[in-house]
């Protein structure tokens, strides 16, 4: 989906935030670049700056009008430090987001962002349906760069099928394997004298809801039922003296 999300700078002044901007971009897997009369391109700055990135900026395509680098876009919105006339709807970045995603199944999508000192003109905006506006305080103009970061990072929170926080060695349990481990856990509770077998049901559906929560993997389940499975190997030992 974030191959369709085209990003648009129009008119930007300084080169180092073409470059910041790459590094955003691909930090949060974007990679469509479009500038619109950037004063200077390309440029030694944008490549320090981009750290990197500078792949983006080898594609980046250079147009003359807005209307040149949308053309092939089927949505357009612009973003906004401040808020203009009731003319375009409002959205925050995480509303921009979704409105964005569900529209790359029919073409490719632009989000465009305005000139360090002005902003977007009118007549560029009307070229947008919408107009995304990042929460700030009163301060409210965030630099260029920054301001693509934010919504960058959105698209990627939105769209980001595999968070990188999951160990790839263990998947999560499945539902099967976590009703073994209920089971055997309720098995022992009972066995044991802790669990009331008058009214077992309140107890383990707490139980459920704590590790369900912790949305435990494959390993950390099998480590669950290892430690059960000793426990009741000992008592079984005991019990035989
Ligand atoms: N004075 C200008 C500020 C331009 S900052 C203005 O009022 O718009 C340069 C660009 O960064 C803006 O055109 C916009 O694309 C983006 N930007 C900066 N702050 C933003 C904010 N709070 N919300 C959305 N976009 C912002």
């Amino acid at each position: 989906m974030l191959d369709a999300v085209r990003i648009v700078l129009v008119g930007t002044t300084h080169p180092g935030n073409i470059g910041a901007t790459a590094r955003a971009m691909m930090n949060m897997s974007l990679s469509d670049l479009a500038l619109v009369r950037p004063r200077t391109f390309p440029s030694s700055e944008a490549v320090a700056r981009a750290s990197g990135a500078t792949g983006i900026l080898d594609n980046a395509s250079v147009h003359e009008t807005l209307a040149d680098a949308v053309a092939d876009c089927s949505f357009v919105v612009g973003t906004s430090a401040r808020q203009r006339s009731i003319a375009w709807p409002q959205l925050t970045p995480r509303e921009a987001t979704q409105e964005v995603l569900s529209r790359t199944d029919a073409g490719r999508v632009a989000i465009v962002f305005g000139p360090e000192k002005t902003g977007l003109g009118n007549e560029d905006m009307d070229l947008c349906s919408s107009l995304v506006v990042i929460p700030t305080t009163t301060f409210s103009s965030l630099n260029l760069a920054m301001a693509v970061q934010v919504i960058a990072y959105e698209l990627f929170l939105a769209t980001d099928p595999e968070p990188r926080l999951q160990d790839p060695e263990s998947p999560p349990a499945t539902a099967e394997e976590m009703a073994h481990f209920y089971d055997h856990l309720e098995r022992l509770s009972l066995e044991s004298g802790f669990l009331n077998p008058e009214n077992p049901r309140y107890l383990m559906r707490r139980v459920r809801r704590l590790f369900n929560r912790a949305e435990p993997d494959r390993n950390e389940v099998n480590i669950l039922r290892g430690i059960l499975a000793a426990l009741e190997s000992k008592r079984w030992r005991g019990g035989e003296r």
